[in-house]
């Protein structure tokens, strides 16, 4: 195999000096990413669960290319386009309740800071300066940039590393099981004067560990959120689009957010896009003879025309097949093929949601040596701390599917 040069990139997430080198791909197919030395790896994350219909999506690739050769690009400012017009009604109409305002961005971290702005300007709009802050949970991942690794879990978002330059955030345990739920309210009886919003992954806390809650749990954070006159803000970047077995996570819940963000899994993995939607009761705050009152954020690529027809492409290919038949199917077999995990001493617990698979080890010494050896065995699977998952296409074949799980038990089989 020929070296690659890639001394000009930094790459995300990696010590530069001990990583692995990186894989380079040539192309991409259904589960399958294609090397360039022709060696072929069945996609166990879906390239961090953006792909969800698989790749190269022959109905998307053609409505993309259709919208390339119209207009790749026009800024929003001042300017709105169909297919922004359509996929912000599309939105609306699939959304649960009376979530019907939509502001389009270009990455998830973004769509949340946009939240959080609209969060903090609703209090501030209503004259209620000092509701400012933003309440999280221990294991969540809301971004990279410095508002949102704020509202991370602490560890992960690296609060002691940054504590002199990020806001500081009040970031709390998930109030379960029940018994904290005391400690909980008695913290929001104390401090809700200063709280604009709770923020949480509805279901799932995704990069943050894969940590599961309940529907309960989001229905007593939504109850609270009323009682305590807080905005209730659900980040479903990870769950949103049937990760969880449903089209959004709040929908098993039934409860209905003030402001939700979307993207990863919005393009079906082809385009960066994002957005974070809201109600008239939220927007309404905004509006005003003054200038003051309106939020002023706006992204340049925003609302990106080739972004927005290829997550309209992705919302037709959901109609066009049985997507919640093939995650119960999904779910079914990563329960049944995961489960001998359990019987393996490293293996600290398994556990399954939708299209979501996880191992969670007590305590793992080499991270680099388990990747490659997942490489070996030709599967993409990108473990992180402890935390083996698998997050496949929702078009993943049963048999590349039992490539992925079988090749985790082997390799933990005989992991020293
Ligand atoms: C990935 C992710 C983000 C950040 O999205 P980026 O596009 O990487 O900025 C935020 N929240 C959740 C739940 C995510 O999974």
């Amino acid at each position: 195999m020929n070296e690659i040069d890639y001394n000009s990139l930094w790459l995300p997430y990696t010590q530069m000096q001990t990583a692995n080198k990186p894989l380079k791909a040539a192309k991409t197919l259904g589960s399958r990413i294609i090397l360039e030395d022709g060696k072929e790896l069945v996609d166990g994350i879906a390239s961090w669960w953006t792909a969800c219909h698989g790749y190269n999506h022959p109905y998307i690739i053609q409505k993309a290319q259709k919208q390339l050769e119209i207009m790749p690009h026009i800024m929003f400012g001042g300017i709105v386009h169909q297919p922004a017009l359509e996929l912000s009604k599309r939105l609306c109409n699939i959304l649960p309740g009376d979530l019907n305002k939509v502001f389009f961005s270009d990455s998830g971290s973004v769509s949340v800071e946009v939240a959080l702005k609209i969060a903090v300007q609703f209090w501030i709009n209503h004259n209620k300066k000092q509701k400012n802050k933003i309440l999280s949970f221990f294991g969540g991942y809301h971004g990279d940039t410095f508002a949102t690794m704020a509202i991370c879990d602490p560890i992960e978002g690296m609060h002691s590393l940054f504590k002199n330059v990020i806001t500081k955030q009040p970031v709390l345990p998930l109030p379960v099981p029940a018994h904290s739920k005391a400690d909980f309210e008695k913290f929001l009886e104390k401090n809700h004067n200063n709280l604009a919003a709770i923020i949480i992954e509805p279901l799932v806390q995704g990069a943050g560990g894969m940590i599961f809650h309940t529907p309960e749990t989001l229905q007593y954070l939504n109850k609270q959120c009323k009682r305590y006159d807080l905005l209730f803000i659900l980040d479903e970047i990870f769950t949103g689009f049937g990760r969880t077995g449903s089209f959004f996570a709040c929908d098993q819940a039934d409860i209905i957010p003030d402001i939700i963000t979307l993207s990863k899994a919005l393009t079906g993995g082809t385009m960066a896009l994002a957005a974070t939607v809201t109600n008239d009761l939220i927007y309404n705050a905004f509006l005003s003879t003054q200038y003051e009152m309106a939020l002023m954020h706006g992204p340049t690529f925003m609302g990106n025309p080739l972004g927005c027809a290829c997550a309209n492409a992705s919302l037709d290919v959901f109609e066009q097949y049985s997507w919640r038949s093939n995650v119960e199917q999904i779910q079914f077999q990563l329960e049944k093929e995961l489960a001998p995990c359990r019987n393996l001493p490293l293996v600290k617990n398994v556990r399954v949601l939708g299209a979501i698979g996880v191992v969670e080890l007590y305590k793992l010494n080499d991270l680099e040596q388990l990747k490659q050896e997942f490489i070996k065995a030709n599967v993409w699977i990108r473990p992180f701390r402890t935390i083996i998952y698998l997050t496949p296409a929702f078009t993943i074949s049963p048999k590349d599917l039992s490539l992925l799980t079988h090749t985790i038990y082997n390799v933990l089989k005989h992991w020293q």
